[in-house]
């Protein structure tokens, strides 16, 4: 294997697998195969309340019927806590994080940006969220499809939570913590998350962690603009309809496979991906319509 290159898919079981995630995870794998790299599978399970139940199962046997294949063993962030807890308590023993109070009510009217009311209140950490503190600064990065993307993460993000007041471990702290200790060197995912890559760049230069490359692809949306996703109620993806939806996923990414791998087998299809990769045809474009696609 080539271990310059380890990839990884990271469902979260709020839902099942969907179009849009069949087109992530497709995307993450046939970019780590074709350079002969490793292609972990992680469950970002860190939300029980969340979770629909079955989800995990019904993932792990639609990436088998789709012909994934994942190295090693697959990784739960349920299984992390005791990793996210201690850097949790070192980031605030150095006064880089602080315990917040603030209602969703207080916080109301400011768009989403932490106007830092708790900075320098020292309350105690028992019962409150845990905010790092961000810097007034420009992060920024090269994707290898969208190009440069620039975030202010005062101005635009403000200081943002690593552990909920019910004491659930954020998505930024996690993905950045297993990210690192699963040798991850390329991120590929959906253009949804290429506003949080600024905060996990953050984080990583913050705890001295190696900084993937990263590589998002569009986002596939539905006629009425929503994306396909969880919260949204996508359909789960059909085991019977393997064949033409990774030929349409593959598509969708730019990879002009042809017409008769529509009836082959999902591996077949997979291989095929994997021969003629290229990821500089993937749409650069945060978004696609799936009616497009069909
Ligand atoms: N768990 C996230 C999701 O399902 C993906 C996280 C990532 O790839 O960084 O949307």
């Amino acid at each position: 294997m080539n271990s310059s290159y380890v990839g990884r898919f990271a469902p979260t079981p709020s839902g099942y697998l969907h179009f849009g995630s069949l087109v992530a995870a497709l995307a993450s794998y046939l970019d780590a195969r074709a350079v002969g790299g490793g292609w972990l599978l992680r469950m970002e399970d860190l939300d029980p309340p969340r979770e629909v139940p079955g989800a995990q199962d019904a993932i792990l046997r639609t990436l088998e019927t789709y012909g994934f294949e994942w190295d090693g063993e697959l990784e739960r962030q349920s299984e992390r806590h005791a990793q996210y807890a201690a850097v949790t308590e070192r980031l605030l023993s150095q006064g880089l994080a602080y315990a917040c109070v603030c209602s969703r009510k207080q916080l109301e009217g400011y768009a989403g940006v932490y106007p830092g009311f708790c900075r320098n209140a020292c309350h105690a950490e028992q019962n409150a969220a845990i905010r790092i503190r961000v810097p007034e600064l420009d992060y920024h990065f090269t994707d290898r499809v969208q190009g440069e993307f620039h975030q202010h993460l005062g101005r635009e993000v403000g200081d943002f939570v690593i552990r909920r007041r019910d004491g659930l471990f954020a998505y930024q702290l996690a993905v950045v913590l297993d990210d690192a200790w699963q040798g991850i060197t390329n991120v590929v995912r959906g253009a949804d998350l290429l506003d949080s890559t600024p905060r996990q760049l953050y984080l990583q230069e913050l705890l001295g962690l190696p900084q993937p490359r990263y590589l998002h692809v569009p986002l596939i949306i539905q006629p009425d603009g929503h994306k396909l996703g969880k919260s949204y109620r996508s359909p789960p993806l059909p085991a019977d309809q393997a064949g033409p939806l990774l030929l349409r996923a593959l598509r969708a990414l730019g990879q002009p496979a042809p017409a008769d791998l529509r009836d082959a087998a999902p591996r077949q299809l997979l291989e095929w991906g994997i021969a003629h990769w290229d990821a500089t045809r993937i749409p650069r474009s945060r978004t696609l319509a799936e009616a497009q696609l069909r």
